[in-house]
């Protein structure tokens, strides 16, 4: 897996490049043109005395990123090494006869996320509205109501008003230098919700709309947390928690995995699948040794583009510094993220006015949402579920949300031609979680760990973005972000 020594002429030319790329980095931005400027020498650059100059662990849409702006930069010595045998990570498609996708991953971006619109456009992959015409099925017990929400999740607006002022104080990417950061981190979203006055009957509604943007239930999210990623969000709750003008307003044609099956096809053979890196050692020498199932590689900086809590699946030697591996070992590793897909031939609720998204108290569905194609060609229903109260036994999980689509829709429900179920937290061991709910307490303790480098590791990934941190968009900007560290870092070596 080695690369062999260079002749003469590559070390010139990788100091060429470097000092290209250093100009682009120091200017801000990748010069596109640089690719073909260098791409003569940048062949030969890689062979250099058999270490690369940059290895990338992840092709998650972080990975990607990374090596795509190294590869605009002119850089041509770098290698991503992913664990899964398909690139994408935490986006996933599921494939549909006919053609279609239908995604069990991340999937919906909307206002303010920038970096992920501008990749889709460089990537040539279309966007389209979510759909959300008509009215919305509420199940509690055994009744059943008909509400139309008009794109957004009917939170209270007094409430969510008070969030989003609060908001305001709390920096997305540093939450830990909030100055009511005493004071906010001491509780959960659940703590502050209790002093809202808000009806009991209103409770399950904000129970369901905290679990599908934070991850995880009230009363395990940290309000300094939640306040953070309502900052991202322009400090306005409703862009978090909507459809119209909100986080779940637009998809990506082709499913939210093509950006990385794109950028991958671009990237050829400089991305090795089915090669989980077990161990790095010498990362605090020029040379780092990462050790994968198929042999070493070495490299001179290492985009890190994984899970924080992943990292604890990879051997360091020596240990990184204590406050690093604190921050890795207290993440919270599992939130509740498991997703389902029924399809059917024809998005039969629309014709009945009926815009085919269900919320439900207390029970196994958390929101169920029309995920048909642009077209609505086929009819297909997406939904987020409660593990606990449904079978992990797919055909029996099936039959149950088919009868509750029925009790929402009427009899055709019961008719599906196919079904998918995916929970994250069983799949396997590369993707263990969906977006991080951090609890209370956890930014002011280990904050300052997130990002700074450990020699020659950097953290990226979405959970170190400076906005929309566990989203794509924050995905793709930590990627930005990684690539232009190490590009200056090599020019400065
Ligand atoms: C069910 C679900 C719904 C979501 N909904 C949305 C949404 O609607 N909108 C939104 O913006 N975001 C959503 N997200 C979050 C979004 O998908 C993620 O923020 C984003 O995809 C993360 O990208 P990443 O590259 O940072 O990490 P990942 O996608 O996790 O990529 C990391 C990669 O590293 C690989 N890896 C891990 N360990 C190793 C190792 N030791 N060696 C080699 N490779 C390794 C993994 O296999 C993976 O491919 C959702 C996520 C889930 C799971």
């Amino acid at each position: 897996m080695e690369e062999k020594s260079p002749p003469d002429s590559a070390n010139l030319a990788r100091r060429q490049w470097l000092k290209c790329a250093g100009v682009a980095a120091a200017a801000g931005g990748l010069v596109l043109g640089a690719r073909q400027a260098n791409a003569g020498t940048a062949k030969a650059e890689q062979k250099l005395d058999g270490v690369f100059d940059v290895v990338i662990i992840g092709a998650g849409l972080a990975g990607l990123t990374a090596a795509r702006d190294l590869q605009l930069a002119g850089c041509d010595s770098f290698v991503v090494l992913e664990a899964r045998d398909r690139v994408g990570g935490r986006t996933l498609n599921y494939n549909i006869e006919g053609g279609y996708v239908s995604e069990v991953g991340g999937q919906w971006i909307g206002p303010g996320q920038t970096a992920v619109a501008d990749l889709a456009r460089q990537m040539e992959v279309g966007t389209f509205p979510s759909y959300y015409d008509g009215k919305t099925v509420i199940l509690g017990g055994d009744g059943r109501l008909e509400l139309d929400l008009k794109g957004t999740f009917g939170t209270d607006e007094t409430v969510s008003g008070k969030l989003s002022q609060l908001s305001r104080d709390v920096p997305s990417g540093e939450p830990w230098k909030s100055p009511k950061v005493g004071e906010l981190d001491k509780l959960s979203v659940g703590d502050w919700l209790g002093n809202q006055n808000i009806k009991p009957e209103d409770r399950a509604g904000w129970n369901a709309t905290i679990t599908l943007t934070g991850g995880a239930a009230p009363a395990k999210m940290g309000l300094l947390h939640f306040l953070s990623m309502i900052n991202s969000a322009d400090c306005d709750y409703s862009q978090l928690d909507s459809i119209k003008h909100s986080a779940q307003e637009t998809r990506f044609v082709g499913g939210s995995q093509i950006l990385s099956i794109k950028m991958a096809q671009q990237l050829g053979d400089k991305v090795r699948l089915s090669t989980p890196v077990r161990q790095i050692s010498g990362w605090d020498r020029d040379v780092v040794t990462l050790r994968t199932d198929h042999g070493e590689v070495r490299a001179r900086k290492v985009i890190v583009a994984i899970h924080p809590a992943l990292c604890h699946q990879v051997q360091f030697n020596p240990p990184l510094p204590e406050k690093r591996v604190a921050l890795q070992r207290a993440w919270p590793a599992h939130s509740p993220a498991r997703k389902t897909a029924m399809v059917y031939r024809r998005p039969f609720w629309r014709d009945k006015g009926l815009n085919g998204h269900i919320f439900q108290a207390n029970g196994p569905l958390i929101w169920a949402f029309d995920n048909s194609p642009p077209g609505g060609e086929i009819g297909i229903i997406n939904a987020f579920v409660v593990n606990a109260m449904l079978p992990s036994d797919p055909d029996a999980a099936k039959s149950i949300l088919t009868e509750l689509y029925a009790r929402a829709w009427g009899r055709d429900a019961l008719s599906p031609v196919a079904y998918h179920d995916q929970d994250w937290g069983r799949m396997d061991s590369w993707s263990i979680t969906c977006i991080s709910a951090i609890p209370p307490g956890f930014w002011s303790t280990h904050g300052e760990a997130l990002r700074p480098p450990c020699g020659n590791l950097i953290w990226s990934g979405t959970e170190t973005a400076e906005i929309w941190a566990g989203y794509m968009d924050g995905a793709v900007r930590s990627g930005h972000q990684a690539s232009l560290q190490v590009l200056n870092a090599l020019r400065r070596a």
